[in-house]
């Protein structure tokens, strides 16, 4: 039996999902994405960190809960479940920890960074609230003592950067090989 390859998986997931919109963002869920990607390439980030940034929303999509959900209310826990789904698909621990770490990072930047939170959108400042709010002195400690925190808080940066409608960055197949070697490196 032949299995599809995950970038394929992907790569349809991209096409068919990527243009949902965004949890209100002005921005698709792909036009997002990619623009996170292309914030971590611009940025020099290592080519794991970059797959990352490309996919750290996937939970949106394969979570057994909806971001609309979210949106109503309910936290989709978004970041573990896509982590969890590269992890299957066979991308390295590189690849899934900082997105499984992305949306605690957020917590973390606005218990520990002055003006971060004033920097939110509208959306993440609801999805905020439902997903906990701001870490507490303790648990920001601890997220910060963790192998990927730092990792986790840079994508964050992106994350937040990457709701430009006026945007024009490069498309998901300019990422395949970047893809394809992670997932053979495993
Ligand atoms: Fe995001």
């Amino acid at each position: 039996m032949t299995q599809t390859h995950p970038v394929d998986v992907l790569t349809r997931l991209f096409a068919e999902q990527g243009g949902n919109e965004y949890l209100g963002e002005p921005v698709t869920q792909a036009e997002h994405m990619l623009q996170a990607a292309a914030c971590a390439r611009a940025a020099g980030a290592p080519d794991a960190l970059v797959a990352a940034a490309l996919l750290h929303d996937v939970g949106h999509f394969t979570g057994p809960i909806s971001g609309a959900e979210l949106m109503a209310g309910t936290d989709n826990r978004h970041g573990h479940a896509g982590a969890d789904w590269l992890a299957g698909l066979g991308f390295p621990e590189a690849v899934t920890e900082p997105v499984r770490l992305h949306v605690a990072a957020k917590r973390y930047l606005c218990a520990v960074e002055p003006g971060y939170f004033e920097r939110l959108s509208e959306a993440s400042v609801y999805t905020l609230s439902v997903q906990g709010g701001p870490m507490s002195e303790p648990e920001a400690e601890r997220f910060a003592a963790g192998r990927y925190a730092a990792d986790a808080v840079t994508l964050r940066r992106w994350d937040e950067a990457a709701k430009d409608p006026a945007a024009t960055v490069p498309d998901f197949a300019h990422y395949r090989p970047l893809l394809e070697a992670l997932v053979a490196a495993r």
